[in-house]
């Protein structure tokens, strides 16, 4: 069944995946300058316009701005937003949470990764929410590799979150293929069972890409037709890397270091790709 997907499956020369590197690391230091700026009084309308300068100015196109009308460089989701959040003149408080997703075009290539923040002081539970969400998606990112199979991703994403407690994932929104388009195939769920789905080789790209969530994992849409808000008015996290498997391991795009030391903390290997 899944023989159709493997046919969709944009594989990269080496000269485009170095084009995404390029791509991820505008990606990944912008997040990095939106972390420094989430702090409470700011707006989420002047963390986009942050955004949007630093990847013009490093010679990029936002991926989100005009995608199917989206009118902003990233997505601001605050405490029960769970994803798509539209920036604007909401004001960040002490203790909310922000999930900050961001994409950007070099060369006609997309990198695409998010992180989710703590807003001052936020409660232990949250920071643990967090941490749940973040560690799952290196987990997915380390089971990224050559000759593994697509579903292993989700399955060791699924593992880490329910080994951790009572928290919902959310099945409506997945990870993806990225290359010449921001969204390809296949979908990455972030759960289900190992060793199914197209192998993965060299040239693959994927956004790896987990919602956590305090309480139900059920998902409802608010008026405006973006955001996505968790149905039980719980709160949510997510984090995003894109990443390429290699000979030497997974090479994540979006991450400055390339991954390198979240995946060897997991025992895992890495790139040398840098
Ligand atoms: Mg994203
Ligand atoms: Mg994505």
């Amino acid at each position: 069944m899944f023989r159709r997907q493997e046919r969709m499956i944009q594989i990269k020369s080496d000269d485009e995946i170095a084009t995404m590197r390029a791509a991820g690391l505008v990606v990944g230091r912008t997040l990095e300058l939106l972390r420094g700026e989430v702090r409470p009084g700011v707006s989420t309308a002047e963390l986009d316009a942050i955004a949007e300068a630093a990847i013009r100015d490093a010679g990029a196109t936002p991926s989100f701005k005009g995608y199917h009308g989206f009118p902003a460089t990233i997505c601001a989701s605050v405490n029960d937003e769970i994803v798509h959040g539209i920036p604007g003149p909401r004001v960040l408080e002490d203790g909310d949470i922000i999930s900050l997703d961001c994409g950007a075009i070099v060369d006609g290539y997309h990198g695409d990764a998010a992180i989710t923040v703590g807003v001052g002081t936020v409660a232990p539970e949250l920071v643990e929410l967090m941490e749940v969400c973040e560690d799952a998606m290196w987990q997915g990112l380390a089971a990224v590799r050559i000759g593994g199979r697509l579903s292993d991703i989700g399955h060791a994403i699924e593992t880490s979150i329910t080994g951790r407690g009572g928290y919902g994932i959310v099945e409506e929104y997945t990870g993806h293929g990225i290359g010449t388009e921001m969204h390809q195939d296949p979908n990455v769920p972030n759960y289900g069972r190992p060793g199914r789905g197209p192998r993965l080789q060299r040239g693959v790209a994927l956004a790896i890409e987990p919602m956590v969530t305090q309480g139900d994992r059920a998902t409802r849409l608010l008026g405006d037709d973006w955001t996505v808000v968790t149905a039980d008015g719980l709160w949510a996290a997510h984090f995003e890397h894109t990443v390429t498997p290699t000979e030497d391991g997974p090479w994540v795009l979006t991450a400055l270091d390339g991954g390198a030391a979240r995946l060897a903390a997991l025992g895992a290997r890495a790139s040398a790709a840098g």
